[in-house]
Formats: structure tokens, C-alpha cells, sequence
């Protein structure tokens, strides 16, 4: 099971989200489920970056595989500005925020990301293919360039 987890406020898309993952990962993790909201800790926000911290966020969801918070508050990691996720490689909890994919492809973009940080959970490292959706974004327009689907090398890994 997939457990979508909104942290905040209900992003947009999100059912159209949590469908398009279902298509994507069913053989490997089965369906996904939309968890009621929770709140954003407080304990998580650094007032002089005006950010959440992301390792902080992802730290305090529950430890279900796979649990994939998503939130529309902007996020940093250590020695980042911004980042657009994170996710424990190999462990069981992603976070992604929706913060720096607005405009245009929102859509297209939060697929890729959630695409991405679930990619980590099942144990994917960055890949050098730019098209492959494990390939690491330093921006939006990275996130367009690629696609939101696993090169051949990387699907290969995740099917075992
Ligand atoms: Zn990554
Ligand atoms: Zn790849």
C-alpha cells in the first residue's frame, strides 16, 4: 500500500495523483490510499528561513510502506536552498512538496516527484539518464526536461 499523507492542506490534484500512482506502482506496492490530514509540526519550521525543514517533516510520518507525505509549505535540507522531496533509500517514507512545482505542468511535475522519492523507498539512487525520472532536479525546468518514467536500468533494479 501506497499512504498518501497531505500534511497542512489537501494539495490540488490530489486524487488525480493518487491514481496515477496506483497505475504506476500496483505490482510493486498495491493501491494507494488518501490518509485524512494531519497537521504540520510546528517544531519542523525554521522562522529565519521561513521553510520547513524536510528531514524534520519526513521524520515524523508514520513508518508504513510506503508512506508518501505531501505538502504545499516550501522545504529545505541542510546546505539546500530548497529541496523538492526526500526520501529514505531503501526505508519506508518519502516527502514531497508542491511548494516549487507550481505553474504550467504542476501536474507532470508532482507525478515526476512522487515518481522520484518513491523510486528512493525502492532503493534507486540518482541516475545519469536526464529522460529517467531518477534523475536529480536542481529545478523546475530539470523536472520538465525528464520524464515520469523509470529508464529501463532502474526498472530493472526496483522489479528485482
Ligand atoms: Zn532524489
Ligand atoms: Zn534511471
Amino acid at each position: 500500500m501506497i499512504y498518501l499523507q497531505p500534511l497542512g492542506s489537501y494539495p490540488n490534484l490530489i486524487e488525480t495523483l493518487a491514481l496515477e500512482l496506483e497505475k504506476k506502482f500496483y505490482s510493486i506496492a498495491g493501491n494507494v490510499k488518501i490518509m485524512p490530514l494531519r497537521e504540520l509540526d510546528k517544531y519542523c519550521y525554521n522562522p529565519f528561513r521561513k521553510q520547513y525543514n524536510s528531514t524534520c517533516l519526513l521524520f515524523r510520518l508514520e513508518k508504513r510502506w510506503i508512506t508518501l507525505g505531501i505538502t504545499e509549505v516550501d522545504i529545505y535540507a541542510d546546505n539546500m536552498n530548497f529541496v523538492f522531496g526526500e526520501a529514505e533509500i531503501f526505508g519506508s517514507r518519502a516527502l514531497v512538496s508542491t511548494y516549487r512545482l507550481r505553474g504550467e505542468n504542476f501536474k507532470e511535475r508532482l507525478l515526476k516527484e512522487c515518481t522520484h522519492e518513491i523510486g528512493h523507498v525502492l532503493g534507486l539512487k540518482h541516475c545519469s539518464d536526464r529522460s529517467c525520472v531518477m534523475a536529480f532536479s536542481n529545478s523546475v525546468y530539470d523536472v520538465d526536461k525528464k520524464s515520469d518514467e523509470f529508464c529501463e536500468v532502474c526498472r530493472r533494479k526496483i522489479k528485482g
